[in-house]
């Protein structure tokens, strides 16, 4: 998984675009959930969520992702069909017992989300077994779920050019060990604020910035909810700005859909400069801040690259000075 600066192959675009175009080119593994939340803004009971299906909601705006998930019996068809409408591939996604539940809420401070329950269900069980058809994608995202299934997934996979890796308090708690090891085999990691002065028991956002890098990923982003994100790589770091959002109901998933509009957009650009890192988390800004004006996937199941095309010049603006 070597960084490497893929040049943009359009002179074979007209010839394989339609082939790339129609295969799988971004495996995430990660939580399809049932989620309960409560904002001060209103309340849902058994959503559809899930840190695979808001990544993959998010990537699908840029690219064509593939799930390695579970789910259970009580899933409803209704949501399957949404997936699939979206272009999801899902031969990795299992079916059994009852699907993984989370029970949430936020007080007014939007940017930490408390957990009333979560119910693991038949992800307790879960054995990652990639489907021979997606083991030679080369870009990988190993969303938020047990740090030993995200090690399962890169053992099983042929060779991808590149592996980004989110998680949180919930795995920093319980499965520390694995979760370093994972650290150490991917070329970016995503982490919040709070997760990362945790992690690496510090105060200082840069320290701990450095002691990822030392562990060997190329580049930490380091989200800080409605406050941005910030990029370090071995010698620069970047700060892109939050989006003014007035309008928020539910900040779920905004972590999430970050990192699937950001590997959305560099699987689709082809390009892993430092530079294009920086435009892919102004995507990934963009995609979260549209997620979080309304509930579950409300927002980003509508949502279109027009309205995303619209924030990014905004985004833009926003940082002249
Ligand atoms: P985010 O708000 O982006 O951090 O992620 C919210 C999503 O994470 C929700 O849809 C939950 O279903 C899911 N989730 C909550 N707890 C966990 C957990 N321990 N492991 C994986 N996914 C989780």
């Amino acid at each position: 998984m070597k960084m490497k600066k893929i040049t943009n192959y359009s002179k074979f675009s007209i010839k394989t675009n339609r082939i790339s175009f129609s295969m799988d080119n971004i495996l995430i593994v990660g939580t399809v959930a049932l989620d309960t939340i409560e904002t001060p803004f209103g309340r849902v009971k058994r959503a559809l969520g899930g840190s695979a299906t808001y990544a993959s909601f998010a990537a699908s705006l840029f690219s064509k992702p593939a799930l390695i998930s579970i789910i259970g019996t009580d899933f409803p068809k209704e949501y399957i069909e949404l997936m699939k409408k979206k272009g999801i591939g899902l031969n990795g996604l299992k079916t059994t017992g009852k699907t993984f539940h989370w029970d949430g809420f936020y007080e007014y401070d939007m940017n930490e989300a408390k957990t009333r329950k979560t119910e693991l269900n038949s992800l307790e069980h879960f054995k990652v077994d990639v489907p021979q058809e997606y083991k030679s994608i080369k870009y990988i995202f190993l969303a938020n779920i047990d740090p030993e299934l995200q090690l399962e997934t890169l053992r099983q996979v042929d060779k991808p050019d590149f592996a980004v890796l989110d998680t949180m308090n919930f795995w920093i708690n319980s499965k520390r060990k694995h979760l370093m090891d994972v650290i150490k085999k991917v070329d970016v990691l995503l982490i919040n604020d709070g997760e990362a002065r945790q992690l690496f028991n510090t105060v200082n956002l840069v320290n701990a910035a450095n002691q990822v890098l030392k562990l060997g990923p190329k580049a930490v982003i380091i989200k800080k909810g409605e406050h941005g994100a910030l990029l370090f790589t071995k010698n620069k770091h970047f700060s892109a700005p939050g989006y003014p959002l007035e309008n928020i109901k539910d900040p779920t998933g905004c972590g999430d859909s970050f990192g699937g509009a950001f590997i959305g957009y560099l699987a689709k650009t082809k390009d892993l400069s430092e530079k294009n890192f920086r435009r892919a988390i102004v995507y990934g800004s963009v995609v979260a801040s549209h997620n979080a004006e309304d509930f579950g996937l409300n927002r980003l199941k509508n949502l279109k690259m027009s309205d995303i095309e619209r924030r990014y010049r905004e985004f833009q603006d926003i940082r002249e000075f």
